[in-house]
């Protein structure tokens, strides 16, 4: 995007050149941070001490990269290299904490927006945490539990000298799931020698917490609940276009479903499927099965339910089908980018007033500009998301604690800090001359705790 599309004084536009200039080819990168400086350009006009102590030039400046080869080898016997990353973002409110994401696509842009969020993110939860995030372009589809194991192995051979419970406490995100966590978990163990809250996302059997597998899907739906009760609605009655048909969009769906929603689509990144009459409880089994347990794609949902029916989408397309039905609600839990300028157009014209970002970054700008300049109750992910992380944050609580609450004591801790993100949020605009504007709630609220804690610190 280049520079003249930056909205904002001539110290955002300056700063955003200079993200370019020092950065370049990362175009998610530029994007997310872009986002965030347009929101704060109000806050440094109040503030000005921020630019003095240039806190947005250092938040954008990664405090530490690790990049590092991955050995690995096939059932065949074959040698496999892949690249493993972890950033570490920013720790000036607590230990650095963010997901570890195994996609082909994962490149050093990819995983500095994903940090970069993070940070704000785990800002609004409340909770003491940092931002960081980490990962591999290691492609988990297709291949053996015992190749995964191997790759995982070798991926926390390296990375456990960087990591530590009071240091970066990694989790799950796209292609890491529990399968993955207890790999990398084992041999964290086994090569330093110490159980510990290293990871989240763990089996409860040693460490894990209930609530952490749903709490993205689930505060996501808290989050539109809270967006709708703003205008006295509720989620009852309303449909719902979910994508995505991992972890994020299971959890979603079983969430809507409990609260009396009607979710008609879910997909996965060779198509997706549309359930007029609705994905039932029985319907979602099928899914957690074949996604979790079978690892199959989302296209055998329309061959054994009838009335469901299956599209094949084409990534490269300006525009993905799933956003063009009738709807009220939108929860796009797949991957950055998913709705483009014209999908946002198409979930507009169909009368989709609530989108709750469960996946990170899913919108491009411009989409969000049409969210916003429509006055719909739009969640931005940082906001919308930030339930698995805070659920994270209790994993650690409970870990340091060395006990584990009950599902219902997660699930209302859940609640009530996806209340506190959205009243924080809703509060943060209107304080800031833009109510009902989320984005800026959510960039605002996130940023104020960072820097004011950035400022304490000193010029590190
Ligand atoms: P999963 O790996 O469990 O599922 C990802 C889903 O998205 C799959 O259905 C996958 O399809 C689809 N997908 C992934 N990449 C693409 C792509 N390039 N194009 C189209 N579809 C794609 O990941 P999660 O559910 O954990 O994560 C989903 C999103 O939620 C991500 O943006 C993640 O960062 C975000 N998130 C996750 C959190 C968590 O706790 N897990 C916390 C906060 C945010 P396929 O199987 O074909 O690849």
């Amino acid at each position: 995007m280049p520079v003249d599309d930056v909205k904002g004084s001539s110290f955002v536009r300056d700063l955003m050149a200079e993200v370019k200039t020092k950065n370049p080819s990362e175009t998610e990168f530029h994007q997310a941070v872009q986002e965030v400086v347009e929101s704060l350009d109000v806050v440094l006009q109040r503030r000005p001490e921020y630019r003095s102590a240039k806190i947005i030039e250092r938040m954008v400046e990664p405090e530490r990269v690790m990049m590092f080869r991955v050995p690995w080898q096939d059932d065949r016997g074959t040698y496999r290299i892949n690249r493993g990353y972890r950033i570490q973002m920013n720790s000036a409110i607590g230990p650095y904490k963010g997901g570890l994401r195994f996609h082909p696509s994962v490149n050093l842009s990819i995983l500095k927006f994903l940090a970069f969020e993070q940070v704000l993110k785990n800002s609004l939860t409340t909770l003491p945490m940092g931002g960081g995030k980490g990962g591999s372009d290691f492609d988990p589809k297709g291949k053996s539990d015992n190749e995964v194991m191997r790759f995982c192995q070798s991926f926390m051979t390296e990375l456990c000298r960087y990591i530590g419970p009071d240091t970066d406490v990694p989790a799950g995100d796209i292609g890491v799931g529990g399968r993955e966590i207890g790999y990398l978990f084992g041999q964290y163990k086994r090569v330093r020698n110490e159980f510990t809250g290293v990871l989240t996302g763990k089996g409860l059997n040693w460490g894990g917490s209930l609530i952490r597998p749903e709490a993205t899907g689930y505060g996501a739906v808290y989050f539109a609940a809270e967006m709708l009760a703003t205008r006295n609605q509720t989620l009852q009655g309303k449909t719902c276009l979910v994508s995505g048909s991992g972890n994020v969009a299971q959890y979603t769906v079983e969430k809507l479903l409990q609260l009396g929603a009607k979710p008609v689509t879910l997909s996965d990144s060779a198509g997706y499927i549309y359930d007029e009459a609705g994905i039932t409880a029985e319907k979602l089994h099928f899914v957690i099965d074949l996604k979790n347990v079978r690892r199959g794609r989302i296209k055998d949902y329309a061959d054994k339910f009838k009335g469901a029916v299956y599209t094949a989408t084409e990534a490269a397309a300006d525009a993905n089908p799933i956003w063009n039905h009738k709807a009220d609600c939108a929860f796009p839990s797949a991957t950055q980018n998913e709705i483009s300028a014209k999908d946002a157009q198409h979930l507009l014209k169909n009368g989709v007033y609530v989108v709750s970002e469960g996946a990170n970054m899913p919108t491009v700008l411009d989409g969000v500009r049409q969210f916003i300049d429509a006055k719909i109750l739009y969640g931005p992910a940082k906001a919308a998301n930030a339930g698995g992380v805070a659920t994270s944050g209790l994993e650690m609580s409970q870990n340091s604690m060395r006990l584990s609450w009950s599902r219902e004591e997660v699930d209302e801790r859940l609640h009530r800090i996806m209340k506190a993100i959205h009243k924080a949020c809703w509060e943060t605009a209107d304080q800031f001359g833009t109510p009902g504007n989320y984005v800026n709630g959510a960039n605002i609220a996130g940023f104020l705790k960072v820097a004011d804690s950035m400022m304490d610190q000193g010029f590190v």
